[in-house]
């Protein structure tokens, strides 16, 4: 079973260590992990910093078991950042984007607009995976990334969060490859997702270890927060049909 949404690196205050989340997870039924780092979202974050606790996991734990994803941030376009290059260096399988944490603004700035194309268009001819932060505040919504999703056909494109789950839905109508995560996603949510008819579009993902620094203060501890995290799967079997990357 795959564990699509896993996060290491720094949170807030919290540093959580590729090495204990993996082991954590890896014990669990969890066989093969895609995962980020949320270091990514400190303000502007140098890419060395990330290439680093990115090498460091892939040194420990190989591709096949560990796929890491390049969580793109609109700084890293000045910084030089190669798409090409550097989705080969680390072996990444795919990208992740977050709206709400970082500034994207590809409707007015040409260069967040040309990054963006050249990811969608690296993802898409290696039928690699996108994964999208979604939520409700607007700049988070999963039809602003409409006319990329219509464009490159090939990507996966997964809904972090399945948010809001009407229009993830009409996206799934629309775009055979738009699946949906079930990180903090309401059984509501899954329900609505199933009784549209796109529950083999779910795919299973935690957000663990956010997770367990939201709910820390009910004192489950990280691995026993693991284990309740997992029972969100319950509320997509049998339906998934989702093998990842
Ligand atoms: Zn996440």
């Amino acid at each position: 079973m795959i564990d699509s949404h896993i996060h290491i690196g720094q949170f807030y205050n919290d540093y959580y260590d590729f090495n204990r989340i993996f082991d954590i997870v890896l014990n669990a039924e969890v066989d093969k992990i895609i995962y980020s780092s949320t270091t990514s979202c400190i303000k502007n974050i140098k890419y060395d910093q990330i290439y680093k606790e990115i090498e460091s996991a892939l040194a420990l734990f190989s591709n096949n078991i560990a796929i890491p994803l390049l969580w793109y941030v609109p700084g890293y376009i000045n910084q030089g950042i190669k798409i090409d290059i550097e989705m080969k260096e680390l072996k990444y399988g795919g990208f992740k984007l977050h709206p709400l944490a970082n500034f994207w603004d590809f409707e007015n700035n040409i260069k967040h607009m040309q990054i963006l194309h050249e990811i969608f268009d690296y993802a898409n001819n290696r039928n690699m995976l996108i994964k999208i932060h979604t939520g409700e505040s607007g700049v988070d919504r999963p039809n602003r990334f409409d006319k990329f999703i219509s464009e490159y056909r090939n990507v996966k494109i997964i809904l972090a969060h399945c948010r809001p789950v009407d229009e993830t839905v009409r996206m799934m109508r629309k775009y055979p490859n738009v699946f949906g995560d079930t990180a903090f996603a309401t059984s509501e949510r899954i329900a609505y997702v199933k009784n549209a008819g796109f529950g083999e579009r779910l795919v299973f993902g935690t957000d663990f270890p956010i997770t367990y620094y939201y709910y820390k203060k009910n004192g489950l501890g990280l691995k026993n927060q693991y284990y309740k995290d997992l029972e969100a799967i319950k509320l997509i079997r049998p339906a998934s049909t989702f093998e990842g990357i």
